[in-house]
């Protein structure tokens, strides 16, 4: 059975419109289902969609989320979407019946209700051959070996990535474009917290970049998928390789003053690199290493977080993450052709090396469990698709 079979005709939040439907959401129904609701990730695909720039998005702590620039109509309304413009619905990948659509978008069918996960070709564990690429990456450097092998092969011309702001120790994440090796590497290993890197669009823009890959946590991949099916236009073109990160949640950037400096005395300028392996992780310029528990990080837990389904990035070609056993090897769900197409074409060049997901069992059933584990987080009275294959009540307030 698919999952559109196991459901009502229509859901609560109702559904995409029939096919003789026209698409007239705009603004408004945006705020009132997706902003204001909770269901809002601050993932900024209205922001690049919007065609009249009039989406400002603050990056910052507390924030992460879009919000209206003009005032004519309030918050709340948009005097272009009165008169018919529908970007930033059609771009929001939790508008409505996001997953189906992606889903039909890439496969040609809505997940199962026993793919948590998502629909996937492959499990493997990656790591990047190349030694300085691998140290630089957070688990096996594939994402980074990924990036600079599909510059070289014309695959991309640049990609929407995460930077730190500042020197040593400024871990605020920066939406950002590489287009070189030293960028890529630049960019590499994890922040936990938020990074919008749709955002770094514009950048592109400006750059005169017409092929991208655009790194992201799950609810950033889904962007571009939902982008095509719902034809936003132009805007979604350029994207042409989307690389998941696994993402239970990320946090609120106050996480290091208030938690890590007032409790444990650990300064955010002197924390070297973190990870997140069942506890946070946390290595400093000393040499020191400390676990903190992640319980104990939950109320930084950033808002648009808190509902979101989607452990598993499972509108990436290719999803990228870090549990299981082989701490040192990226677990790599490979998902569409292109995704395969890469993954096979990188071994034959010999710049990453992989063994089959089955060396390492665990992490594939961690991924499930997590998987449904997010998914738990969907509301009840948000769109029916996104829970199907859970428990009925199954809830998850972490
Ligand atoms: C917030 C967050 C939560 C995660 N949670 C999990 C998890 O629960 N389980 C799991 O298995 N894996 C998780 N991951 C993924 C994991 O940390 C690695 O990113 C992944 O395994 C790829 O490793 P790599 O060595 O191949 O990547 P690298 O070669 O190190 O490349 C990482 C890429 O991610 C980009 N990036 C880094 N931080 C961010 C950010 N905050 N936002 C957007 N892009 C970013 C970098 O710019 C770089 O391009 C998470 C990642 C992030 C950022
Ligand atoms: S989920 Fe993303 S596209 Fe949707 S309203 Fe929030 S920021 Fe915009
Ligand atoms: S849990 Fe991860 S994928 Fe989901 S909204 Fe938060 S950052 Fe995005």
């Amino acid at each position: 059975m698919t999952v559109t079979e196991s459901l009502p005709a229509e859901g609560p939040a109702g559904g995409t419109p029939a096919p003789s439907g026209r698409w007239t959401f705009q603004w408004k129904e945006l705020y009132e289902e997706v902003i204001t609701s909770g269901l809002c990730t601050g993932c900024a695909g209205c922001v690049i969609a919007c065609p009249h720039d009039v989406i400002g998005y603050k990056h910052e702590s507390g924030q992460y989320r879009p919000f209206h620039l003009e005032e004519e109509l309030g918050a709340d309304n948009c005097i272009h979407g009165e008169k018919g413009c529908t970007s930033c619905t059609r771009a929001c990948p939790r508008f409505r019946s996001w997953e189906v659509e992606a889903d039909e978008h890439l496969f040609g069918r809505a997940r199962q209700p026993d793919e948590m996960a998502g629909v996937f070709k492959d499990v493997v564990l990656c790591r990047a051959s190349d030694d300085f690429v691998y140290e630089h990456g957070q688990d096996g450097g594939l994402v980074s070996a990924i990036l600079i092998w599909c510059l070289q092969n014309g695959y991309i011309d640049g990609a929407l990535v995460s930077f730190l702001e500042g020197d040593k120790g400024g871990w605020k994440a920066r939406p950002g474009v590489a287009t070189n090796n030293d960028e890529v590497l630049a960019s590499a290993g994890s922040r936990y917290t938020y990074s919008a890197n749709t955002l770094a669009y514009g950048e592109a823009q400006e750059k005169g970049l017409s092929k991208l890959a655009l790194v992201g946590m799950s609810c950033q991949t889904s962007v571009g998928p939902v982008m095509w099916h719902r034809k936003v236009g132009k805007v979604a073109k350029p994207i042409k390789l989307n690389i998941g990160l696994l993402c239970s949640k990320s946090f609120d950037d106050a996480l290091f003053d208030e938690l890590f400096w007032v409790k444990y005395g650990l300064a955010k300028d002197q924390i070297k690199k973190m990870n997140i392996k069942g506890v946070f992780q946390l290595w400093m310029e000393n040499g020191d290493y400390h676990e903190v528990n992640l319980k104990e990080c939950h109320a930084w837990t950033r808002e648009g977080c808190k509902l979101c389904p989607d452990f598993a990035a499972e509108h990436a070609d290719i999803s990228t993450g870090g549990i299981g056993d082989a701490t040192d090897w990226t677990l790599t769900i490979v998902r569409s052709e292109l995704g395969r197409e890469i993954i096979v074409r990188m071994l034959q060049d010999g710049v990453i090396e992989a063994k089959p997901g089955d060396a390492d069992p665990g992490a594939i059933k961690l991924m499930h469990k997590l998987a449904e584990k997010s998914r738990s987080r969907w509301p009840d009275w948000a769109n029916v698709e996104v829970r199907a294959g859970l428990a009925v009540g199954a809830k998850n307030d972490d």
